[in-house]
């Protein structure tokens, strides 16, 4: 028997009700004549406090509140891929046609209490049994994660069809190969406990609970996303942790589409925070228009967008962070790579606060509850690279990627430095850089990874061997650059030696043709690891073979009189060489040396 209770207090998405005895943390709630969702996220002797993931507008004290028995879950199987959900789990466009049935005059997104399927219902889907040579046979001991068959989600993406968590047993029945539906019985199990399960291909899991896997594994092979200051300077790790920082304007947003579209993750989660309601509508609109760039079909045949507009209310958005990193767990316990990005992480922190301060619990620093550390720790906790449960083996991850909108700027608040304790890369945004249209104005002082050593062998075997070399000595210029910049700024440029006046020359190359990367340019959009090594070793090359001019007494000014326009084909061979004409990096690069050469067998 379901619990049953009534409204005694509403305070926005908050809602107190009575007689609610034998209800449990975290179970979700119909709420209110609209039977509107909630989720009980305290309860007190009979009283269960409730948040209400829908506008609470209208709703009155004496309404019934009923229980579900179960906790927030979301529903995972086939048709989850393409999808635009809200913060949980309601198909977006899917709504909006079931409110356009009742009123057509209607144009908004989410009616109250409108109930739709995550996933269709209706629609079949081609069923094969077995994966990879690997088909079990009645009798088969079978147990959560195993494989039973596959189906065709989008033409990128393979869906497993995997025994739910939970379930062991032998292999009574399984379909054979044919069309059906998500919630056609697929797979019959006799369970070690006695009990017959029949195995569809939907499953459901709490959104709050991370799903088990066998072990984690070192994040060792990079995410490849072809913007040169991330692969190169710091880089991330699939199944690694970051996050990105930035005020107003300084890129955050095409910095996550940029990851979104070019990163060689597999499935992509992402997750809008109502960051400004005409941000979310933008990238609605855009996402549908993009390409896979490594396939050119259409990008969400492998994205999953979860939005949260910001009239949408505050507790959905709470939620919406949960629902997004459990999809993404179910795709890698399929043995994907998952990128999850979420931006902003900030305006899920305020939905924390706004929360927090409605059940009038004490606030911490700013006013945001003292529980927000422990939180942003549980929401990076669930990346990793795993080994996941079931056969055949499968490796999979989930790379979590979290923008932060700090207010003014400010590093020191308490978003982002709690979010530092937890993350292994970090992308700050420069507010200078970015109005200096130094873009992505990524600053690589105040920027780390702390994924350099753990890729370096990835990028020795199959880019360079001297990847980590030439990477560090670049990273050495741009220090040694900063430091020389303070000196400058006291006593002008003349003051400074030849060889210093050399790092300031080769650390303005690098940052002209280098780290600035224009997400628009259709050539200097992505690069490929080998063409960010070609370039980087041409810079580095250059300075190595100058610094021996320089001491041999030949001035920087010589030098860049010697390069003439070389030096200018330098600083545009990002745009100007595709990332397939490799070996004319490699020419230029030689000509360079040469006419450093001659330049050096000139001046004796
Ligand atoms: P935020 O989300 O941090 O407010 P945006 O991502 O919207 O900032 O970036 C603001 C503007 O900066 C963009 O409209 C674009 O003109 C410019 N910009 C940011 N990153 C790049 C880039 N990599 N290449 C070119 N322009 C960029």
């Amino acid at each position: 028997m379901p619990v049953r209770g009534r409204i005694v207090r509403i305070a926005g998405p908050l809602v107190v009700a009575e007689g609610m005895t034998g209800a449990q943390m975290y179970e979700m709630v119909k709420v209110g004549e609209d039977r509107l969702i909630g989720e009980i996220t305290r309860i007190v002797g009979d009283k269960a406090f409730i948040q209400v993931y829908e506008s609470t507008t209208g709703l009155r004290p004496g309404e019934p509140v009923e229980g579900t028995g179960a906790p927030l879950s979301v529903e995972l199987g086939p048709g989850i891929i393409g999808n635009i959900y809200d913060g949980v789990q309601r198909p977006l466009p899917l709504i909006a046609e079931e409110v356009a049935k009742k009123d057509p005059r209607r144009k908004i997104f989410i009616e109250r209490g409108v109930e739709v399927p995550p996933i269709p219902l209706d629609k079949k889907w081609h069923f094969q049994p077995g994966f990879n040579g690997h088909r079990p046979s009645i009798g088969d001991k079978v147990g959560p994660g195993d494989v039973l068959g596959i189906v065709e989600e989008t033409s990128l993406i393979t869906h497993k069809i995997m025994v739910p968590p939970g379930v062991r047993g032998t292999l009574k029945w399984l379909a054979p190969e044919g069309d059906y539906t998500v919630t056609d019985v697929i797979a019959e199990i006799e369970g070690n406990d006695g009990k017959k399960y029949s195995v569809a291909m939907r499953q459901r899991w709490p959104v709050r609970v991370p799903r088990p896997f066998v072990r984690k594994l070192e994040p060792n092979t990079p995410l490849i996303t072809g913007m040169r200051i991330i692969d190169t300077m710091f880089p991330m790790a699939k199944g690694g942790t970051g996050a990105i920082p930035g005020g107003f304007g300084t890129g955050k947003t095409v910095t996550l589409h940029s990851l979104a579209q070019w990163s060689d993750a597999r499935v992509v989660v992402y997750i809008g925070c109502g960051e400004r309601g005409n941000e979310m509508t933008e990238v609605l609109e855009r996402f549908p228009k993009y390409k896979d760039p490594w396939t050119g079909k259409p990008l969400m045949e492998r994205t999953i967008l979860i939005a949260n507009t910001s009239n949408m209310p505050v507790a959905a958005r709470e939620a919406s962070i949960y629902v997004g990193i459990t999809l993404a767990e179910y795709y890698r316990d399929m043995g994907y790579d998952v990128l999850l990005v979420a931006d902003s992480t900030s305006r899920w922190a305020e939905a924390l606060r706004e929360i927090a301060g409605r059940l009038e619990e004490m606030p911490a620093e700013e006013g945001y509850p003292s529980y927000l550390a422990s939180r942003l720790a549980e929401f990076y906790e669930r990346a990793g690279r795993v080994v996941a449960l079931g056969s055949p083996e499968r490796l999979g991850s989930v790379t979590v990627v979290g923008a932060v909108s700090p207010p003014g700027g400010d590093f020191t608040e308490p978003v982002t430095s709690h979010t530092k304790r937890f993350i292994r890369v970090f992308w700050a945004l420069d507010t200078k850089l970015a109005y200096s249209r130094h873009y992505p104005a990524i600053n690589w002082i105040m920027s780390y990874s702390a994924y350099v050593e753990t890729v370096a062998e990835w990028w020795h075997k199959n880019v360079d061997p001297r990847w980590k070399e030439y990477r560090d000595e670049a990273m050495r210029i741009l220090l040694r650059e900063d430091e020389l910049q303070d000196i400058v700024r006291l006593v002008g440029t003349e003051s400074l030696d030849e060889r210093d006046k050399l790092v300031l020359e080769t650390a303005r190359m690098l940052k002209e043709g280098f780290l600035k990367q224009n997400a628009f340019d259709p050539i200097d959009a992505f690069t490929t690891p080998q063409k960010q090594f070609k370039l980087l070793q041409m810079f580095i090359d250059f300075y190595k073979k100058a610094s021996e001019l320089v001491s041999h007494g030949i001035t920087v000014a010589q030098i860049r009189q010697a390069l003439g326009r070389l030096y200018v084909e330098m600083i545009k061979a990002k745009f100007e060489i595709p990332n397939e004409e490799l070996e004319k990096i490699e020419e230029l690069r030689r000509r360079v040396l040469k006419t450093l050469e001659e330049l050096e067998v000139r001046s004796g």
